[in-house]
C-alpha cells in the first residue's frame, strides 16, 4: 500500500482507534479556576495526555519505533490529524517541542543523538524549546553574540537568549550560537542541544501584559556540552535555523491538528448568543469574515501538509500562513471585545478573563516566529521574487559589524 494512502477499511478502523483514544483523553485543559502564571499545571496536563497517546501506540506517528515512535504512515498522521481537529487541542503548549525541535533533531540529528533523545521527546517526558532570538538579534538573528568556543571534547557557551518561551519546563533546548567570528555573521554559526539543567544555565522569568510568565530571559555563564551536543555540521547553523524557522511558521500557521477547523470563530458565535448579540448585522458580517478567514487557513495549511506529505522541506510559503494567523488573531481580538463590551477592560478572578488575556496576548502573534514585515519581506523576496532588500554587512567578517547589545 502506499505511503500516503490506507485502504476504505484500514483508514476507517484507524480513525476509529483515534477517535476512541481522544474520546477519553481529549477534554480539554481545564485548570479549575487555580492560578497557572509559569504555565506548569497546564504543561503538567499537556504530559498526561502525550503519555497516554504513547502508551496507546499513537504518538509520534511517522517516526521509527525504534525511536519511540509509531512506525506509521503519513496517511495514518493525516487521519489522526484530521479525527483530532473535531477534538479541543492538548498539546498546544508541545509546538516548539514537536513542531520544530523534534523534526531537526530526526532531519540532522546523528543516529546517536536520535537514540538520545527523540523518544523521550515524542513522549512528551522531556520538552525542548528554542533558544534563537537575543536582546540585539530578533529579526536579524544572524547577528547574535551568544558564542560556543571549542575547549578539547566540549563547547564552552556564553551569552544571553531572551523570549524563550517555557524554558523553565523544558529538558533541553536548541541553541544557535557563535563558532567563527572571523567569517560572515551567516558562515560562523553552529547549532547545539543544550540540556537546560547545565551547569551555568539561568533561566529567569519575564513578566507579560497578561500577567503570565511563559517567557523566559536565559543566562550562558561558562556552559560546558560535550562535543557530540553538536546539531548539524560545524558553521552550518544558519541553513539549520532557516530550516528550523520554516518549521515554526509552519507549526504556527497549521496548528497541532488538521481538516478545517473553525473552532476561534465558533466559540465566539455561542459567546454571542449567550449574550444575545448573534442577530447584531455588523457583528454578525465579521463573524462571517472571520469564519472565512479560518477556513482559508486551514485549506493553506492543508496544502502546506500535503507539500510536507510529499517529501518537500517546508519552503517560504509557510510565511503565508503565519501571516493568516495574525490577521485572524487581530481580527479576533476586535470582534471579542466588541462583543464583550464594557467587561472587556477587566477581570476578577484567575478563573475569569479568558477573552480579555486572548486580547492582551494577540499583540505577540504579529511578533512570534519572525514579524509581519519579515514575513511579508520573505513572501516579497523569495515567493513573488521581488528584489531583495539593501543588505550593508554582505560579505564583512562578523567581527567587524557593529551589531547588538553586548560586549566582545
Ligand atoms: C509569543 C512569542 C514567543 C516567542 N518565543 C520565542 C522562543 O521560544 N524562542 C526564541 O528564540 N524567540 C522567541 N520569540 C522572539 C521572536 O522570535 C522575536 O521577538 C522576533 O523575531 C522579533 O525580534 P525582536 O523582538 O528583537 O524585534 P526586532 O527585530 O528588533 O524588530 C523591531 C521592529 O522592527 C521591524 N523590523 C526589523 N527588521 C526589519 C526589516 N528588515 N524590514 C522591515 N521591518 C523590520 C520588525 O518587524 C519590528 O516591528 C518569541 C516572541 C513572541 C512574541
Amino acid at each position: 500500500m502506499a505511503d500516503d494512502i490506507l485502504a476504505p477499511d484500514e483508514d476507517e478502523a484507524f480513525r476509529g482507534r483515534c477517535r476512541a483514544f481522544l474520546d477519553e483523553h481529549a477534554t480539554g485543559i481545564s485548570l479549575g479556576g487555580r492560578p497557572d502564571p509559569r504555565g506548569e499545571l497546564r504543561m503538567r496536563a499537556t504530559q498526561r495526555f502525550q503519555k497516554a497517546l504513547t502508551d496507546a501506540g499513537l504518538a509520534g506517528l511517522t517516526y521509527p519505533a525504534e525511536y519511540g515512535g509509531a512506525g506509521k504512515t503519513k496517511a495514518h498522521e493525516k487521519a489522526w490529524r484530521d479525527t483530532y481537529s473535531a477534538y479541543p487541542t492538548m498539546t498546544y503548549d508541545l509546538i516548539i517541542s514537536h513542531g520544530m525541535c523534534l523534526p531537526m533533531l530526526a532531519e540532522y540529528g546523528t543516529d546517536a543523538q536520535k537514540s538520545a533523545y527523540l523518544a523521550r521527546n515524542i513522549s512528551g517526558e522531556d520538552v525542548w524549546c528554542q533558544m534563537f532570538s537575543e536582546p540585539g538579534a530578533g529579526s536579524d538573528v544572524a547577528s547574535l553574540q551568544t558564542k560556543a568556543e571549542r575547549d578539547g571534547d566540549e563547547w564552552i557557551i556564553n551569552g544571553q537568549k531572551v523570549w524563550t518561551t517555557l524554558a523553565h519546563l523544558c529538558a533541553y533546548g536548541i541553541i544557535i550560537a557563535r563558532t567563527d567570528p572571523n567569517v560572515p555573521k551567516h558562515a560562523g554559526i553552529s547549532m547545539f542541544i543544550v540540556p537546560m539543567d547545565a551547569t551555568g544555565v539561568e533561566v529567569r522569568p519575564i513578566h507579560q501584559i497578561d500577567g503570565s510568565t511563559h517567557f523566559n530571559e536565559v543566562f550562558f555563564t561558562d556552559v560546558r556540552i560535550s562535543t557530540d551536543n553538536l546539531l548539524g555540521d560545524l558553521n552550518n547553523g544558519w541553513r539549520m535555523a532557516t530550516a528550523m524557522l520554516m518549521y515554526e511558521r509552519v507549526a504556527i500557521g497549521s496548528g497541532t491538528t488538521g481538516g478545517i477547523t473553525t473552532d476561534r470563530t465558533d466559540r465566539l458565535i455561542e459567546e454571542a448568543r449567550r449574550r444575545g448579540l448573534s442577530g447584531d448585522p455588523a457583528l454578525r458580517q465579521k463573524l462571517m469574515r472571520l469564519r472565512t478567514l479560518e477556513t482559508c487557513l486551514s485549506l493553506v495549511a492543508m496544502r502546506t501538509r500535503a507539500e510536507i506529505k510529499a517529501g518537500r522541506t517546508p519552503g517560504p510559503g509557510g510565511s503565508i500562513g503565519k501571516l493568516a494567523t495574525v490577521e485572524i488573531a487581530d481580527l479576533h481580538t476586535e470582534v471579542s471585545m466588541a462583543i464583550a463590551g464594557a467587561s472587556g477592560v477587566a477581570w476578577e478572578d484567575e478563573s475569569d478573563g479568558y477573552w480579555q488575556r486572548q486580547a492582551l496576548t494577540s499583540m505577540g502573534h504579529g511578533i512570534a516566529g519572525g514579524t509581519t514585515e519579515i514575513q511579508r519581506n520573505i513572501i516579497g523576496d523569495r515567493v513573488l521574487g521581488l528584489p531583495r532588500d539593501i543588505s550593508v554587512d554582505r560579505g564583512v567578517p562578523y567581527k567587524d559589524l557593529k551589531v547588538g547589545t553586548q560586549t566582545r
